[in-house]
């Protein structure tokens, strides 16, 4: 298993209950447990162990149930490339220990998402010290107790945004303002109205970076309100750029897997199994941020699957290829087992490019319309769970191979 964030413990610990299995996890961190490590908050772990977690004791948890399963964890490894050489994965790692490679019959790739950097999200000015991820800031504030500044901005307002709000609150840092491009916050407008309100902070929606000020450390930023070109000046040391996940893609794409051109994840399919045979995927490498506990679910899954694969169980009577038509942005995983009969509801996940009021999502397949739902708004960056298990059971595939998303807007 590659990754020991939840999905990859998850993965590990269902996978090694399978008799004669060895299971082997890889951490490049330090120390595994993935994300929750540094998000010192609570509510983790509600979906899978069915109780509510902070971060670090849900982190600690999931490494002591893999652990008790028989799971060996590897710390300080971080795998560079997965080959296969006939019925064998053969993963190339490098350590403290130096550069090593372990033969395996299966390999469950977890290695989970990433923040976008200022610079992917090109955000322009000058580059001095105090510009960093949400992740970053977790790791100074609840690992190294680090202090990171006084003041803080906050680019973006999905739910790890106000998790970042959260963690300077606690660092005792001001938090001047949080700035969001689209005239909505991404996430749930309760959540955003008392966080302005308890922690002291304004919102500032329609609003992009113009400018970042300083040469040696952050002095500020320029926002301009992209509905009246107005621009303002807000001092502050610190700008955290949080969101805008993306899979954690590297090593799938140096080991020459397929790769989900839309999601930008890796194509899998209702077994979380990769196009290349006895390699799996799970957790938020499949779709970018999802909530712990279902990378958490993902994970188990993707370790019985595996545990079916090295038992030549896993048989897969017919692939088809889900088709999104915009706003769709994605689907994942991107392609479907039919017919399907036992997948679990949680595992396909869908998102829209822009948000839309009174939707109906729209799945077609061999020529019939197989599910719709209707929905008041749908909103980017959230998760919409799609029922992809019940769509070809009762359908006629003919020689049908695709099953078409499509959304119908009301006038
Ligand atoms: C900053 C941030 C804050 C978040 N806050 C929350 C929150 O408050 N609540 C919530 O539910 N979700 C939150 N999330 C989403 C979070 O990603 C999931 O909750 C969960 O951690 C996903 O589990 P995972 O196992 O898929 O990935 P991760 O937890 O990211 O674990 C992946 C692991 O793989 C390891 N890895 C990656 N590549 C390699 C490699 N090549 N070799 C070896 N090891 C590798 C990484 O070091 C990591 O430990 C947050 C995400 C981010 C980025």
């Amino acid at each position: 298993v590659v990754g020991g964030g939840p999905a990859g413990l998850s993965a590990a610990m269902v996978a090694a209950k399978r008799p004669g299995t060895r299971v082997l996890v890889f951490e490049r961190e330090e120390a595994a447990g993935g994300i929750p490590r540094h998000c010192d908050h609570t509510g983790w772990g509600l979906r899978d162990l069915r109780w509510s977690y902070s971060g670090p004791s849900y982190a600690r948890r999931l490494t002591k149930l893999a652990v008790d399963a028989g799971v060996h964890i590897l710390t300080d490894t971080t795998v560079r490339k997965v080959e296969s050489s006939g019925e064998d994965r053969i993963v190339h790692t490098v350590s403290p220990r130096g550069i090593q490679s372990y033969t395996a019959s299966a390999v469950i790739l977890a290695t989970g998402c990433r923040e976008s950097t200022r610079h992917s999200l090109l955000l322009p000015g000058k580059r001095p010290l105090g510009v960093f991820n949400t992740g970053t800031l977790q790791q100074f504030v609840h690992l190294k107790r680090i202090v990171p500044g006084t003041v803080a901005v906050v680019f973006g307002s999905e739910h790890v945004a106000f998790s970042a709000v959260m963690t300077l609150n606690k660092a005792g840092m001001k938090i001047a303002a949080m700035v969001e491009p689209d005239g909505y916050p991404h996430s749930f407008l309760p959540v955003s109205w008392s966080f302005e309100r308890w922690y002291g902070f304004r919102l500032l929606l329609n609003c992009r970076i113009v400018n970042i000020h300083g040469n040696h450390r952050l002095t500020g930023i320029t926002v301009e309100d992209t509905t009246t070109n107005r621009r303002t000046d807000l001092a502050c040391d610190t700008l955290i750029v949080s969101g805008a996940f993306k899979p954690e893609i590297t090593l799938a794409v140096e080991s020459n897997l397929p790769i989900d051109p839309a999601a930008e994840s890796v194509l899998a399919d209702s077994f979380l199994h990769t196009e290349r045979k006895g390699i799996f995927a799970c957790g938020n490498v499949l779709h970018g941020a999802e909530t712990g506990d279902i990378a958490a679910l993902e994970g188990r899954w993707a370790g019985v699957q595996a545990g079916r694969y090295l038992d030549n169980r896993l048989s897969e009577p017919r692939r088809v290829r889900i088709e999104c038509a915009a706003p769709i942005a994605w689907i994942s995983p991107g392609n479907v087992i039919a017919p399907i009969l036992d997948i679990p509801s949680f595992l396909y996940t869908m998102r829209v490019t822009r948000r839309i009021r009174n939707a109906t999502v729209v799945a077609r397949f061999g020529g019939e319309t197989v599910w719709k739902k209707r929905y008041g708004t749908l909103t980017p960056h959230r998760r919409i769970a799609v029922p992809v298990h019940t769509w070809t059971l009762g359908a006629d595939p003919g020689r049908n191979d695709v099953i078409r998303l499509s959304i119908e807007e009301a006038a």
